[in-house]
C-alpha cells in the first residue's frame, strides 16, 4: 500500500522519453509502504527540448531523486551539480540524488548488475568475459567486470568501431592490455570454455523474442556462465542457446531490481534487508507474467 500523499510527500520519480510500461513505480513505492517513508515515485515523461527545464524544475520543486532511462543516461549530465566519479568514467548516470544546489548523478546499474551476479554464483573474477554489445549498459558493464578482476575482456559488436573505442578506453584507463574490441562475426577466436559472456543489446526483447546476436552453436558450447540484460521475455533466444549448451543463465531482472534498490538506499540512507529484496522481486515476476 501507498502512503497518504500530504504536504510532506517526498516525489521520486523516473525520467525518459517515451515511457511506456515500467516496473520501476512498483519497486520504489513497494520499498517506500515497507520502510515507512512518506515517499511516492512516479513516471515523469520528458521531451528531449525540455530535459534541462526538467531538471531544474524537480529542484526547484525539492524532488528528491530521480532514475533516468533512455534516452537521457548521458544527456542529463551536462545538467548536473555533481557526478559520482565511477558515473563520470562511465559516461551515464541513472540515479539523480538532490544534493545543495541541484543533482548529483551515479551509476547504479554496473552495481545492480554485480549484486545480482553475485547472488546467482556468477563467476567474475579471473574469468575471460565476453560483452555483447558497446552501448550505454554495455559500458557501465565492462567497467563493473574490470573492477571485480574479471582476467580478460573480450567486447563484441555490430559496429565494430565502437567496441574497438570502448577497449582502447578501458586499457587506457586500467593502464593494461585486457580488453578487446572486435565485431561480431570474430567469435570464433574468443577462448574455447569458460567464458562469462553478458548479452548488452536489445536484440532478443519482446516481441521480437526469435532474434538473437549469434545463432552459432559452437558459440554457446564455449560459455561457462551466460548473462541477457533483457528480461522481457524472462527466457530469451540467447539465454535458451546458452541453457542447451550446459552454462548457467540469468536474466536482467534482478539487476533491475537491485539498481532500483541502491537508488533507493542512496535516496533514502536505508539498508534495504535481503527479504525485502526477495520479496519485491515476487512482486516483479508477478506484474510481468500479469
Ligand atoms: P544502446 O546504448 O542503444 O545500445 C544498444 C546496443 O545494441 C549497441 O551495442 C547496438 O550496436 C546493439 N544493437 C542494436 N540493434 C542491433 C542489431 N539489430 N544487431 C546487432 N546489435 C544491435 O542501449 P543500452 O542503453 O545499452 O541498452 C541495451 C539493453 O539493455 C536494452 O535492451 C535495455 O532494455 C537493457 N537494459 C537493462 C537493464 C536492467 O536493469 N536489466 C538496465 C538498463 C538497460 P551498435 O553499436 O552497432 O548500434
Amino acid at each position: 500500500m501507498a502512503n497518504q500523499i500530504d504536504s510532506k510527500t517526498k516525489i521520486c520519480g523516473l525520467l525518459g522519453y517515451p515511457i511506456g510500461h515500467s516496473i520501476s513505480p512498483l519497486i520504489h513505492n513497494e520499498l517506500a509502504a515497507r520502510y515507512g517513508q512518506n515517499l511516492v515515485y512516479v513516471p515523469l515523461q520528458v521531451a528531449p527540448e525540455k530535459l534541462k527545464d526538467a531538471i531544474a524544475g524537480a529542484d526547484a520543486w525539492e524532488f528528491l531523486g530521480m532514475n533516468v532511462t533512455i534516452p537521457y543516461k548521458q544527456d542529463v549530465i551536462p545538467y548536473l551539480t555533481q557526478i559520482d566519479p565511477v558515473a563520470k568514467q562511465i559516461g551515464a548516470c541513472n540515479t539523480l540524488v538532490r544534493i545543495e544546489g541541484g543533482y548529483k548523478g551515479y551509476n547504479t546499474d554496473a552495481p545492480g548488475l554485480y549484486r545480482a551476479m553475485e547472488e546467482a554464483g556468477a563467476p567474475i573474477e579471473g574469468t575471460d568475459a565476453v560483452v555483447l554489445g558497446a552501448g550505454g549498459v554495455a559500458k557501465a558493464i565492462v567497467y563493473m567486470l574490470a573492477e571485480h578482476g574479471v582476467r580478460r575482456i573480450f567486447i563484441l559488436n555490430r559496429t565494430q568501431e565502437k567496441a574497438q573505442a570502448l577497449a582502447e578506453e578501458l586499457n587506457a584507463y586500467y593502464r593494461k592490455a585486457f580488453a578487446y574490441g572486435m565485431e561480431m562475426a570474430a567469435y570464433r577466436k574468443l577462448p574455447e570454455k569458460d567464458l562469462l559472456v553478458i548479452q548488452a543489446t536489445n536484440i532478443g526483447m519482446t516481441p521480437n523474442t526469435d532474434a538473437v546476436v549469434i545463432e552459432d552453436p559452437d558459440f554457446y558450447s564455449r560459455i561457462g556462465f551466460a548473462v541477457d540484460v533483457i528480461f522481457n521475455p524472462m527466457e530469451t533466444k540467447f539465454m535458451a542457446l546458452a541453457k542447451a549448451a550446459g552454462a548457467g543463465v540469468m536474466n536482467g531482472l534482478k539487476m533491475l531490481l537491485y539498481q532500483g534498490i541502491i537508488a533507493y538506499e542512496l535516496w533514502n540512507h536505508v539498508e534495504v534487508s535481503a527479504k525485502d529484496a526477495q520479496e519485491i522481486y515476487a512482486l516483479m515476476l508477478q506484474k510481468l507474467q500479469g
